[in-house]
């Protein structure tokens, strides 16, 4: 975006579009402002699909019907923003729960250095719509579990630029819990495609989900990094590594001793949070004989730093955006089938695949998966498969049963008082839990916004 024009000439341009479109009676167009688009939508190609009509039509579907949502407003997200109105999308809504970082102006580019502490969402909308005329961008400074179906439904895409695996997969759940059938056949007309960009400093990737269709970000959780998980019990009681006192403080004693006041969670960008977290850690390292506790390990295992790169964002979102118009114009050319992998680390190398959905990938029909263990099994044993499990990798899940007819929480550790009172069950085996052959458990966790069922099988 032309940073370098002056603001004077600038906004002189702006006043003169402006008075055009009100000397037209045209709401949003002059002359030849949408040429490049229509090349697209009126014309057959090479590439176009087999069943495209080009038609003078589909342009009026984009500027006037077409509802787009965009969640994250941050690296990627602007550059999102920024594709999406020029390409001729008017009707976007955005998400994002953060506000403005100093750090974020090198990349942001929709952001100034005024609008440091401000929601990235609203001043995203506000510089959009004041430089792009007739678009109509709204903000949501939220997080997505904030809304519900009804909210989502009303999108005709939804395009992804997060940097959190977890959201990602709660939007992956909320859009295949939209899905209906009917008679075992998928309704087409409850599809949302999702369309979701990641980047991770130099590398990157794209990828086009139809729910119900194609695979999902469920299917392919082992390509993501694996997150580490340590039990419980082990982090609690017998710790063996520097990053058990870490994740002890971090988890046990941050929400215990409020260092920084209630309410105030733990900012893995706040020097002073970790400061205290490193200094406790230690203290707990010293206690049980541990060396390796640093303030850089601190650092990483309360927070994983990667800096972030503008270039990747840039291609990423251009791959994203792209696919976006592809599947808002009926699929105008092929989309992107379905997986896309870019690396700028050393050169620059790219290639697409096809992710394979699998066999048991949940499709909202909400039918209990079985879980098998000895009834001498512990439940940290049934948690530690919750979290470790390739296709499951829970991050903290709350196990509930019901047993003679009352609702029971085996385990919940996202609540300090909870956890407090539902850890002695983690020792205990199922057996002595009361848990028997077809019991029920119902799992909620933050990687979705549905509780999931699970059958017990008690092998013997
Ligand atoms: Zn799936």
């Amino acid at each position: 975006m032309a940073d370098a024009e002056e603001p004077e000439k600038k906004r002189r341009k702006i006043e003169e579009l402006t008075e055009k479109m009100a000397v037209d009676g045209d709401s949003r167009d002059w002359d030849g402002r949408w040429n490049h688009v229509k090349k697209f939508l009126e014309r057959p190609g090479p590439f176009t699909h087999p069943d495209f009509e080009p038609s003078i039509e589909s342009l009026g579907f984009l500027l006037e019907t077409c509802k787009i949502l965009v969640i994250g407003a941050g690296g990627l997200g602007c550059e999102l923003l920024k594709n999406l109105v020029l390409s001729g999308f008017s009707h976007i809504h955005v998400v994002d729960m953060d506000t403005i970082d100093i750090s974020n102006l090198n990349r942001q580019f929709l952001f100034r250095t005024k609008d440091v502490g401000r929601p990235k969402a609203d001043v995203a909308a506000d510089f959009i719509n004041g430089r792009v005329p007739g678009c109509q961008v709204v903000p949501h400074f939220n997080k997505i579990q904030d809304f519900d179906e009804s909210f989502y439904r009303q999108f005709h895409i939804i395009v992804c630029g997060l940097d959190s695996i977890i959201a990602r997969r709660w939007m992956n759940g909320m859009l295949i819990s939209l899905l209906s059938y009917e008679d075992g056949v998928l309704d087409p007309s409850s599809i949302i495609p999702l369309i979701d960009g990641g980047t991770e400093g130099f590398k990157g990737n794209a990828r086009v989900i139809l729910p119900g269709m194609t695979a999902c970000i469920d299917c392919t959780l082992e390509l993501y990094p694996p997150q580490i998980h340590f039990p419980m019990c082990t982090i609690a009681s017998m710790p063996r590594l520097p990053e058990h006192c870490v994740e002890y403080v971090r988890m046990l004693q941050w929400p215990k001793d409020k260092p920084f006041g209630d309410g105030v969670g733990l900012d893995g960008d706040n020097p002073e949070h970790i400061q205290w977290v490193f200094q406790r850690a230690q203290e707990r390292a010293v206690d049980y004989s541990i060396t390796g506790v640093t303030y850089r390990l601190t650092q990483g295992v309360v927070k994983r730093i990667i800096p972030a790169v503008a270039s990747t964002n840039a291609v990423i979102a251009a791959a994203c955006s792209t696919e976006v118009f592809k599947i808002a114009q009926g699929y105008t050319s092929i989309p992107l089938n379905n997986y896309l992998v870019f690396n700028i680390v050393d050169g620059l190398y790219t290639y697409t695949f096809e992710a394979e959905r699998k066999e048991n990938c949940s499709d909202g029909s909400q039918v209990p998966q079985d879980l098998q263990f000895p009834p001498s099994a512990k439940l940290q044993e049934v948690l530690e498969y919750l979290t470790e499990n390739s296709s499951l990798q829970m991050k903290s899940p709350a196990i509930t049963a019901t047993l003679d007819g009352k609702n029971k929480t085996l385990y919940l550790q996202t609540i300090a008082s909870i956890e407090e009172r539902t850890r002695p069950n983690l020792c205990k085996t199922l057996k002595e839990l009361g848990l028997s052959d077809g019991q029920e458990l119902a799992v909620a966790d933050v990687t979705t916004p549905q509780t999931v069922l699970f059958k017990l099988k008690l092998t013997s």
